[in-house]
C-alpha cells in the first residue's frame, strides 16, 4: 500500500510540475505573444521582414538587400510617425521600437535563426494618407482615431512630416515632432469635460441649477468672457453652449481646486503614458495655490493648463467605452480584452449623453454629419499671441464604428470650423468607403 501511494504522490507531483509549465508558458505568451510575431532583429544582418497596415499595405520592408519603404510618397508621409525609419530620427517609430523585442522571442522558441517575419499593425494607411491631406490642408497639428473595444489605433497623423525614403529634402520645422504623443497643447473647452466630470460626481444639485451668462463674468477684479450672453442655462446647455461664465463660476465657487486637481490626475492628465511601450508626454494644471481667478480659467481649460492629444484620446475612448479603457494599441487585433477602469460608469454614461446633446443641439446646425452619430466637444483653446488651437474630440456611438478621436490644428481658429470639418470629412470618407 505504501509502495502504491508513494507512487501516486510522484505522479500526482509530475502532473502538478507539468501543469504549472502549462501555465507559465500560457501567461508568458499571452503577455507577449503579439510582440514576439515581431522576430527581426537589428542585430541579425540576416533579418528580413514587413511592416503591414490593418488590410496588408506595406508600410517598410527589410532583407538583406535593402531597406526600403512603401512604394507611394503620400502613404510614406501620412505613415511616417507611424512607422518611423531605420536609423530612429523619430523616437516613437515602430519600426525601431519593435526591434528591441527580438530577444524576448528568441529566449522561449529559440528561433533565432529565423530570416522572415512581418507585423500587421492596427493602423488603416489608407485613412492615414487622406486625414494627412486633409490636415496639410490646415496646417500643423495631429488626428488620432481608436476603436475603444479593442484599444486598436486606427489612425495617427502628425503634421509636418517626412519622407523617410528621402530625408535629406528640405523639411519643415519639428517635422520629426510626433505631435499626437510627444506635444501638448492648450486644451481650450474640451477641458471642460474634465471638469464636468468632476461637477457631476460632487456637486450634488448640478443637474437641477440654472447658469446665467450675460457675456462677462467679473471674478476679484479679473473678467471671463463667453463669445454672446447665454442667458440662462442649465447644467447640460452650459456646457453645449460650451459658457466660459458658467463653467468659470462652477470650478471655482462649487468644484475648488482640491478635486480639480485629483480629477486631472485620476483621469492621466498630468502623467505620461505608454502605447506598446513609446512614451507620451505628461500634461499640466495647477497644482499649487493660485487663487480664484486663475482657477476660474484652469476650469475652461486655459491657464497653464496643457494637455497631449494622446492623453484626451484615452478619456474620451474610456467615456465612450461606460468607464473602461480598452489598452491602447499599434497592433491588429488590439489589446487581448485588457482594460482599465478610468470613469465611474454612472459618469461616463452621463457624458455621453451630454457629448451626444453638444452635437444635436448644436454642432449640427453647422455642419452636416450625414446621420453619423457623433458625441464630442469643440476647444477652441487661446494661445496668447491672438491665434487658437483648433480642438475637436469625442466619439461615434455606433457598435459597427466604435471610435473615438482627437484632431487638433495648431492655430486652426474655431474647434468645429476646423478641427469638427477635418474629424467629419475623415469618418465620412472612412465609413462610407468602407476602409474600416
Ligand atoms: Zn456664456
Amino acid at each position: 500500500m505504501k509502495k502504491i501511494s508513494r507512487r501516486s504522490l510522484s505522479v500526482l507531483l509530475i502532473a502538478a510540475l507539468v501543469l504549472t509549465g502549462m501555465f507559465w508558458f500560457i501567461r508568458e505568451e499571452y503577455r507577449h505573444g503579439r510582440k514576439w510575431a515581431m522576430y527581426f532583429s537589428m542585430f541579425n544582418p540576416e533579418a528580413e521582414g514587413e511592416l503591414l497596415d490593418r488590410n496588408g499595405v506595406m508600410l517598410a520592408a527589410f532583407g538583406k538587400e535593402a531597406h526600403v519603404y512603401a512604394k507611394d510618397w503620400p502613404t510614406r508621409v501620412a505613415n511616417y510617425h507611424v512607422t518611423g525609419d531605420y536609423v530612429g530620427m523619430t523616437g516613437t517609430g515602430l519600426l525601431t521600437h519593435f526591434w528591441g523585442s527580438a530577444s524576448d522571442y528568441d529566449f522561449l522558441y529559440g528561433i533565432k535563426n529565423e530570416k522572415s517575419g512581418s507585423l500587421s499593425l492596427s493602423i488603416d494607411a489608407e485613412a492615414n494618407t487622406y486625414a494627412y491631406r486633409l490636415l496639410s490642408q490646415y496646417g500643423k497639428g495631429c488626428v488620432l482615431v481608436m476603436d475603444y473595444k479593442t484599444g486598436e489605433m486606427i489612425c495617427l497623423v502628425s503634421c509636418p512630416s517626412v519622407d523617410p525614403a528621402y530625408p535629406e529634402e528640405e523639411l519643415e520645422d519639428g517635422a520629426y515632432v510626433n505631435r499626437a504623443l510627444t506635444a501638448t497643447y492648450t486644451p481650450g473647452s474640451t477641458f471642460k469635460l474634465v471638469t464636468s466630470a468632476a461637477a457631476i460626481e460632487n456637486v450634488p444639485d448640478l443637474e437641477s441649477m440654472t447658469f446665467r451668462c450675460s457675456g462677462e463674468l467679473d471674478i476679484a477684479g479679473v473678467k471671463i468672457t463667453c463669445m454672446e450672453a447665454h442667458g440662462t442655462q442649465t447644467f447640460e446647455q452650459a456646457l453645449a453652449n460650451s459658457c466660459n461664465c458658467a463653467f468659470a463660476y462652477l470650478t471655482y465657487m462649487h468644484v475648488g481646486q482640491r478635486l480639480m486637481v485629483q480629477y486631472a490626475t485620476d483621469y492621466g492628465f498630468l502623467t505620461g503614458h505608454t502605447i506598446d511601450g513609446l512614451y507620451t508626454s505628461a500634461g499640466n494644471y495647477p497644482t499649487e495655490f493660485v487663487g480664484d481667478p486663475e482657477l476660474a480659467w484652469s476650469g475652461i481649460g486655459q491657464s497653464t493648463d496643457q494637455v497631449c492629444p494622446f492623453s484626451m484620446l484615452r478619456y474620451v475612448a474610456a467615456i465612450a467605452n461606460d468607464g473602461l479603457l480598452a489598452e491602447p494599441t499599434f497592433l491588429k487585433g488590439g489589446s487581448a480584452g485588457k482594460t482599465a477602469s478610468l470613469l465611474n460608469a454612472s459618469t461616463a454614461k452621463r457624458l455621453q449623453e451630454l457629448m451626444r446633446n453638444n452635437v444635436t443641439s448644436h454642432y449640427e446646425e453647422e455642419v452636416d454629419f450625414a446621420a453619423l452619430p457623433f458625441c464630442a466637444k469643440t476647444g477652441t483653446a487661446e494661445t496668447g499671441l491672438g491665434t487658437s488651437h483648433s480642438w475637436f474630440t469625442g466619439f461615434l456611438q455606433d457598435e459597427e464604428h466604435p471610435y473615438a478621436f482627437v484632431a487638433v490644428i495648431e492655430e486652426g481658429g474655431f474647434g468645429l470650423w476646423a478641427a469638427g470639418l477635418l474629424i467629419n470629412k475623415l469618418f465620412q470618407h472612412m465609413i462610407h468607403s468602407g476602409t474600416v
